[in-house]
């Protein structure tokens, strides 16, 4: 019996969905069962109980149609580029740096920056994506972490660190002020947002940045336990051979001869590598992001997944910027990582489940979240995504391996229907619960104007 002067406490909630999708160890799919949250974390995962869902003293979310899923995390995204979707489209990783991303990104201000890491939140949160790995910006980088604490997202970001720029000089600062500034940002917020904010040092490639800064930036982050060495690497194959012009290295050959090569380093692309290369991925058991569709507009290449995972290297995935994808959608990143090894390696190669992996535990792993997130089991944060996979574009069949197959090759951000980080809704009924979305658009076009006026 329910006791009437008991109050029934905010924080339990019984979710009774259609399928639990939880992403564990053996990769189990549930079905008739429920999830308890208390407070931010998953309490118990327990066979449906119909009496003891009438008793429940919380809140129930009965959502029988629905299918839940762990939050995905992206390993790879510049929120500070979402206003320039559309704005860089056609040209290889160089010509887009130096004729279009370097001058747009110069000329934020704080206003800019704001609306489009809001933009990138909002989108990245109602398509499901509840942790991201983000690479900031020179200029303004506390407005990034200003909107994601706001926001309530679960993020690993930092300031872009650049000290050298042959293709657009005017954008860089000075080795010190970059140390400076990247150490005060972490000390002010790694660790912030309940633990849901970490610091990700950034210096943003090789070719952008000295040795020195290379190096330091590497002894910086053992004063931030946690924090994570992220940068760029061997995505382009005339940047590859620029670094070995300079240091007479391949990229991740060098990056390992300046000691900063380690389980806390999360390089994006890795695309141009050599076998000794993924040996020295493998040996210092550094994180690949992997971002397949950025990949192919920017024609750099595909990245050899499949050998990397045979060599157990971890793998995660991330749509990089809104001007080189041009989404910020996991599902497209899914079904991309999928689809185009499959010419390569044969159509058994990169199957639905081990994407999904990808998207999901994977890519908590990547960024030493594994015992907090990227699987629903008892003890984790509730973050969670519900999903409507009952339509007619989708499998009708939807047991086993059907799910998967659902989710990676059919759906889109928007089957996705609600989303809680912290066991929080951030999105609910296919409704930001944080932004309105006609304001942010207004915004965004407002903002984008003004830069736009900024760049020379
Ligand atoms: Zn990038």
């Amino acid at each position: 019996m329910k006791n009437p002067l008991t109050k029934t406490p905010m924080n339990k909630k019984l979710i009774i969905p259609a399928r639990i999708v939880t992403c564990d160890e053996n990769g189990n799919i549930l079905e008739n069962h429920t999830i308890e949250l208390r407070g931010n974390k998953i309490y118990s995962i327990s066979p449906y109980d119909k009496a003891y869902a009438e008793e429940f003293d919380g809140e129930v979310i009965d959502c029988r149609d629905l299918t839940v899923t762990p939050g995905f995390v992206q390993t790879h995204i510049h929120l500070c580029q979402t206003l320039f979707r559309g704005l860089a489209d056609d040209l290889q990783l160089l010509d887009w740096l130096q004729l279009k991303i370097f001058p747009f990104e110069n000329a934020h201000n704080k206003d800019s920056l704001r609306i489009s890491a809001r933009l990138g939140i909002n989108e990245l949160l109602s398509g499901g994506t509840t942790t991201i790995l983000d690479m900031g910006t020179i200029n303004h980088q506390e407005v990034i972490f200003e909107e994601l604490i706001s926001s309530g997202m679960r993020a690993v970001a930092g300031k872009c660190m650049m000290d050298v720029n042959d293709l657009f000089p005017e954008f860089k600062a000075s080795t010190e002020s970059e140390l400076k500034e990247s150490f005060n940002l972490a000390k002010a917020f790694h660790n912030t947002s309940s633990g849901k904010i970490k610091y990700g040092f950034a210096p943003r490639f090789v070719l952008s940045c000295t040795e020195k800064l290379l190096r330091e930036t590497g002894q910086m982050m053992k004063d931030f336990s946690d924090s994570i060495y992220h940068t760029h690497s061997s995505e382009n194959k005339d940047e590859i051979a620029e670094v070995r012009k300079r240091y007479n290295k391949e990229n991740i050959d060098y990056f390992e001869s300046l000691g900063v090569l380690g389980d806390h380093s999360v390089l994006a692309h890795c695309v141009h590598v050599s076998d000794n290369e993924i040996k020295t991925l493998k040996k210092n058991i550094v994180r690949v992001s992997h971002c397949p569709s950025s990949n192919l507009k920017l024609g750099s290449g595909i990245a050899n997944i499949p050998r990397f995972l045979a060599e157990e290297i971890s793998v995660s995935l991330g749509s990089d910027g809104a001007p080189c994808n041009n989404n910020l959608s996991v599902f497209k990143e899914m079904q991309r990582a999928s689809l185009i090894q499959k010419p390569i390696h044969g159509a058994t190669s990169m199957d639905a489940e081990t994407v999904f992996r990808l998207a999901t535990i994977e890519g908590a792993k990547a960024l030493h979240l594994q015992d907090e997130i990227g699987s629903i089991e008892p003890g984790k944060k509730a973050d969670l995504v519900f999903m409507d996979l009952d339509r007619p574009s989708l499998p009708l069949i939807l047991s086993g391996e059907q799910v998967y197959s659902s989710i990676v090759y059919s759906a889109e951000k928007d089957n996705v229907t609600s989303v809680m980080i912290d066991g929080n809704w951030v999105f609910r009924d296919g409704k930001s619960l944080l932004f309105d979305d006609k304001e942010l658009f207004s915004d965004g076009k407002a903002g984008l104007k003004k830069l736009l006026r900024r760049v020379h």
